[in-house]
């Protein structure tokens, strides 16, 4: 198996068994034993199919207790030493491997976020809409924020937010009618209206769109 280098920052997790260095997992959401938690987030374990404690243990656990499985050698994260751990085939936990590169690119997204709901309280004072923007087409954050940020954006009443909203899609459909919405809600505010065919912003009145020469008469507004 490949895991990147990146996943092991600490060199002393080292399986004893094998001197392969240990795999960072995120704990599974069950316990082991009963009712014991895991009393950290992450731990290592060392995911080598060619370590001596893995190898011999699926003949150990069959004499002993007459199951199928092995032991993999693992650390609870900030623990001193580690524990053999059983496991029922040679694919478990490969699943709570923790893949750096996305870990830190959430961590970065996060940081955002929350950059980006703190700002929304100034920000309609400052007519900043990079953070309502940000909330709005972020369709990781929260969605109370994101539901305050489209409340902001009729607020800031700024005809600017259309284009970038417009060149997104939505995946949440409650955010996209809110913001639809609010959209409406500005156009109306600047005696405006975007073009059916266009989609270009024209004023309420035209009766032919300035940038696609489109008659409008029949379209109510
Ligand atoms: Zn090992
Ligand atoms: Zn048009």
């Amino acid at each position: 198996m490949t895991v990147d280098a990146k996943n092991n920052p600490e060199d002393d997790y080292i399986c004893p068994h094998c001197n392969q260095p240990l795999i960072h997992c995120n704990t599974p959401p069950f316990h082991v034993g009963d009712g014991l938690g895991w009393g950290a987030e992450t731990f290592y374990i060392c995911l080598n199919d060619d370590c001596s404690l893995f190898v011999r243990g699926w003949d150990y656990i069959e004499t002993q207790y007459g199951h199928v499985g092995s032991y993999r050698y693992m650390r609870i994260t900030g623990s001193k030493e580690g524990t053999p751990m059983f496991v029922g085939s040679p694919d478990a936990f490969t699943g709570c491997i923790i893949d750096s590169e996305s870990q830190q690119e959430d961590d970065e997204r996060f940081k955002q976020e929350k950059a980006a709901v703190k700002a929304l309280d100034t920000c309609v004072g400052e007519r900043n809409l990079a953070p309502i923007l940000h909330l709005l087409l972020d369709e990781a954050s929260v969605l109370g924020a994101r539901e305050r940020a489209c409340d902001l954006l009729i607020e800031m009443n700024d005809l600017g937010v259309i284009d970038p909203i417009r060149n997104h899609t939505f995946r949440n459909t409650s955010i996209e009618q809110r913001v639809n919405m609010a959209i409406t809600k500005i156009l109306h505010a600047s005696h405006k209206k975007e073009c059916p065919f266009c989609l270009e912003i024209i004023k309420a009145h035209a009766v032919v769109c300035k940038h696609c020469g489109r008659e409008l008469k029949a379209i109510p507004t």
